[in-house]
């Protein structure tokens, strides 16, 4: 028997990871996009439904036509610097957007839901390892609107008996190995593609976001996972759901963190190329440090983010940036 699973976001970076994945573990991922930000040409696995979570009824339909087992929700605006300076939008978009959803979700009847939730609900904690118990205190629009959904999926929980796994992402890099999907965004902001794109002279340099941080070398540290690896955990979680596992919290990170500059020194030893950078100010939203702990996820997913090195990452991207990219 066929097993829909909707995917919304399937047409972004991590949705379409996810879609490719699904595919493989052989369930029909339907992508459910408003394609604002995503890319038609990036939904390769499965059917695309072009609508959006503002509307009510496009999520009806969707839900109505492939009666699918799960919803995974990653469709989200998700840019710190964005959300720090139009709050409101992260609120409308991302809050009434998932409300629209859980209700259409349980009016279906459907009974497992996956949320891509984010470290940005954690804010600054003074060099703690963060892990699911770790009290949250967003300092961002981005991390307050995606901590609101966790508590709007948990009180659907409790009340409707919406079985429901939360992930809490440290920082996505990397793209498939096989090139099929990468990262590719309208306008890219990530330390990552930004850099190789500077690398490869598509941009004059990477500007470094302040280097007088509190930190070994001044800059931001943050733990870095590969998107292979983070999709791989949302398989395992949604079969923890349809296995009978209870409500969970999961961080996926590798429990390293790494700074701005030591992920420019990784780049160089990947590439063989000079980084050209400039130093700028700091990015307000910021958090010093995010690192994960993520022993939950191994010890209970059996998950294994073993391409989670910034070797692998970057190479992997660095291989998606010598593709021509999706179409628009
Ligand atoms: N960063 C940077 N220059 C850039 C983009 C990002 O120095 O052009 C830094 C940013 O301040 C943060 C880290 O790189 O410390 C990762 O930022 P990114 O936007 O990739 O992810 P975020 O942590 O915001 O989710």
């Amino acid at each position: 028997m066929v097993q829909h699973v909707l995917v919304t976001g399937g047409a972004g970076y991590i949705g379409a990871h996810a879609c490719k994945v699904l595919r493989a573990a052989g369930f029909v991922p339907v992508a459910f996009d408003n394609l604002s930000t995503g890319w038609k040409d990036a939904v390769r696995f499965g059917p695309l439904v072009q609508g959006d979570l503002m509307n009510r009824a496009d999520i009806d339909a969707a839900l109505a036509e492939y009666k699918p087992v799960a919803v995974m929700h990653f469709a989200a605006l998700s840019l710190v610097g964005e959300s720090m300076k139009d709050p409101g939008l992260y609120w409308r978009v991302n809050v009434n957007g998932a409300l629209n959803l859980l209700e259409a979700t349980v009016a279906a009847g459907i009974r497992n839901f996956v949320f891509s939730s984010t470290c940005a609900t954690y804010g600054d904690q003074d060099g703690v390892v963060l892990d699911e118990a770790t009290p949250q205190r967003p300092i961002n629009a981005y991390g307050a609107s995606k901590l609101a959904i966790e508590e709007m999926v948990r009180n659907f929980g409790a009340a409707h008996d919406l079985r429901h796994v939360i992930f809490r992402y440290f920082n996505v890099a990397g793209a498939d190995p096989e090139g099929e999907v990468g990262e590719q965004h309208r306008p890219e902001t990530h330390l990552i593609p930004l850099m190789l794109d500077a690398v490869a002279g598509k941009r004059p340099a990477l500007t470094v976001f302040g280097t007088d941080y509190p930190t070994r070398d001044g800059t931001c540290i943050r733990d870095y996972v590969h998107v292979m690896d983070l999709v791989d955990a949302h398989v395992l979680g949604l079969r923890w759901l349809l296995d009978g596992g209870e409500d969970r919290v999961f961080c996926l990170g590798t429990g390293s963190g790494f700074s701005v500059h030591e992920v420019i020194e990784h780049s160089r030893a990947v590439t063989n190329r000079e980084v050209p950078i400039v130093i700028g100010d700091r990015r307000p939203g910021d958090a010093v440090q995010l690192v994960s702990g993520s022993e939950s996820a191994i010890r209970d997913l059996g998950w294994n983010p073993a391409r989670s090195t910034l070797r692998d990452m970057i190479g992997d991207a660095w291989n998606w940036a010598g593709k021509p990219g999706f179409a628009e």
